[in-house]
């Protein structure tokens, strides 16, 4: 903000000003700031839009202090966030991207295909909406709704920048999570960017035959390439991975791949959040029983893995992982 002030022949302060009306008082619209001049106002409303999202649409629901958010953008692309209240503070899932292109065999959002990227004043804006509409302070963000945050870099490291600036909404980095399936060479260069922030990676197979039946991507990139890359992840941030995997009946909860599991991740710093399929009505996948999921999770226990089983919130009103569209669709 500051490049831009200078642009218009205005002093560097005028672009703090102007960073503060956008990213603390979140204004909407240019037309609501008032203490800058008038002519700069005019030059940049001439050349710019405040980038936000509107709420079409908010469905809270009725098993858990959990709500889905239907956004709509400036051109009329529709993207869906939920929110989360926690006893430590409330959570947002926020989407990156209109669709996604990973094609995931088991996900909702990848149904469409990808349609564009978010810009970071997009991702911001769930946030802010939603802390305007509930009236509640957000603590922690998630970057697990619709998309694939490293197909989108650029903006999503903007966006972390400026949801963690100490004049923005000062979300903690520490507090917040982003989820990838695994583009190799965009952890790579995420882990040079020092920043604190949890890195998330769908995993959803110890091996790279049955990666590959429920990923595309997985051709791409092999799980030892992945294991590789956050082993080094580690080693650069000091940070723990998570490793999501989500489990699918018959696919890859059977005994032998929990073990498996475990001997891939041994003595390395990671977490296992198992998360057990959450129903998408086009695809077959179905979620394993629970006793199945608890046998896993037994397992990784044994062989000293940190595990937990992601608990749902927001199923009723399809709002659980995997479940985000761009599209609107009735209950019924
Ligand atoms: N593109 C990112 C973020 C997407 S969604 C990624 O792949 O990580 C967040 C998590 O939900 C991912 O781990 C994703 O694989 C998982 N997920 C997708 N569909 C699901 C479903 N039907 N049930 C449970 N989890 C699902």
């Amino acid at each position: 903000m500051i490049g831009l002030a200078e642009r218009f022949g205005e002093k560097p302060f005028r672009g703090r000003q102007l960073f503060e009306w956008i990213h603390h008082r979140q204004v909407e619209e240019i037309a609501q700031i008032h203490n800058l001049p008038k002519r700069f106002l005019e030059q940049i409303s001439e050349r710019y839009i405040i980038s936000g999202v509107q709420i079409r649409k908010k469905q809270a629901s009725k098993t858990s202090e959990t709500a889905k958010y239907l956004f709509s953008m400036s051109d009329g692309s529709l993207v869906e966030s939920v929110w989360m209240k926690y006893h430590h503070g409330n959570s947002v899932c926020i989407s990156s991207q209109v669709g996604c292109r990973m094609g995931c065999a088991f996900c909702a959002s990848t149904l469409e295909g990808l349609s564009r990227n978010l810009t970071a004043g997009e991702m911001l804006s769930q946030i802010y909406e939603i802390q305007r509409e509930t009236g509640e302070r957000v603590s922690n963000v998630i970057v697990m709704g619709m998309g694939e945050p490293l197909d989108n870099y650029d903006n999503l490291l903007a966006f972390i920048r400026l949801a963690s600036h100490e004049k923005g909404i000062r979300i903690s980095q520490r507090s917040i999570t982003v989820s990838t399936c695994g583009l190799v060479e965009r952890m790579q260069r995420l882990m040079e960017e020092k920043l604190q922030i949890t890195l998330a990676v769908s995993l959803h197979a110890p091996n790279d035959e049955i990666r590959q039946r429920i990923m595309p991507v997985a051709k791409k990139y092999g799980v030892e390439e992945i294991f590789s890359a956050c082993r080094k992840y580690i080693d650069r941030t000091g940070r723990r991975i998570t490793f999501e995997y989500c489990m699918i009946g018959g696919v890859n909860d059977r005994k032998e791949h929990a073990e498996e599991l475990a001997g891939c991740l041994k003595g390395m710093n990671c977490h296992v959040n198992l998360i057990p399929l959450n129903d998408v009505k086009e695809r077959e996948a179905r979620r394993p029983r629970e006793e199945t999921i608890r046998e896993f999770r037994k397992i990784l226990e044994g062989r000293h893995i940190n595990v937990t089983v992601r608990r749902e919130l927001g199923g009723d009103i399809d709002a659980a992982c995997g479940q985000l569209r761009n599209t609107y669709m009735d209950k019924g």
